[in-house]
């Protein structure tokens, strides 16, 4: 896209914005690299070309031996633990401080947009901010565990690993937040996808239930997307310049 048309979209997304009452944003990676949080697909940067997801990530590697996870995760959560919210986190902020935007829905596990200020955000795959026990479930602080140097397994006062509250491969995505989700995607008006590849299910699926129920639906992403056809707007570029730019636009 060129900067013109870029620009032109920007237009064409602050009067969907004008005339929508519900507006829900959907939000990934993406929205957090600006803040120095690797996404997982980005050639060169992508957290996934480097290891593969499916074994240190799955439930049941953890359950055999958690150490390559805790060896993986542990850098990226330094990352997140150093990481400050970016532009594109303030604007959605802002939306909702307006009272344009209804919820965040977010993908993302590294807590930014509540740092940010938004005060409903649904977190499809959990959090690293908090991390339980796997017997006695007892709760600690995920960001102090993972980012301490020793021990390489964080072990809970009665000996038992300790797990991030962010959802695995092989498992279930928190029912309740889950549908929350579904249920805001199928009354909103509108609703924007910021920095998603739209390439992981549950999630993808939400854009659909939205336009089904008759939401317009506004893809913001540096790259294309499976559905960018069943888009009312696509704007390609940076997160962070373009969700600010949307929110200017309003006053003006
Ligand atoms: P993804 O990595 O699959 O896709 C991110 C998308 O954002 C890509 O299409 C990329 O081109 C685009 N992008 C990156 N930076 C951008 C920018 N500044 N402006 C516009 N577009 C930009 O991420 P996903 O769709 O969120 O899903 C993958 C999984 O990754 C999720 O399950 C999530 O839990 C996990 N994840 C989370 C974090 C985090 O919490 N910050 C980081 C990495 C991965
Ligand atoms: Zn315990």
């Amino acid at each position: 896209m060129s900067q013109n048309s870029t620009r032109q979209a920007i237009v064409e997304g602050v009067e969907l914005l004008q005339q929508s009452r519900r507006v829900v944003a959907l939000t990934g990676a993406g929205v957090s690299t600006s803040s120095g949080i690797p996404d997982f697909r980005s050639p060169g940067s992508g957290l996934w070309e480097r290891d593969d997801p499916l074994k240190v990530v799955s439930l049941s590697s953890f359950q055999r031996d958690p150490r390559p996870f805790f060896d993986w995760i542990r850098p990226l959560a330094r990352r997140t633990s150093e990481a400050r919210p970016n532009p594109a986190h303030v604007a959605l902020a802002e939306l909702e401080r307006r009272g344009k935007l209804e919820t965040v829905i977010t993908q993302n596990i590294d807590g930014l947009h509540q740092e940010a200020g938004s005060q409903y955000v649904l977190e499809l795959h959990g959090s690293l901010r908090t991390a339980r026990c796997v017997r006695c479930g007892t709760h600690e602080d995920g960001m102090s565990v993972l980012t301490a140097e020793e021990p390489s397994v964080p072990v809970c006062f009665c000996g038992s690993v300790l797990k991030p509250d962010i959802v695995f491969f092989e498992e279930m995505l928190p029912p309740g937040v889950l549908a929350q989700a579904q249920h805001e995607a199928s009354s909103c008006d509108l609703m924007i996808v910021a920095g998603s590849s739209l390439e992981v299910t549950p999630a993808n699926q939400l854009p659909l239930i939205a336009t089904y129920a008759n939401a317009r639906l506004i893809i913001v992403n540096r790259e294309r997307t499976p559905l960018d056809h069943e888009a009312d707007l696509v704007i390609s570029g940076d997160v962070a310049e373009v969700l600010p730019e949307l929110v200017a636009g309003l006053d003006r």
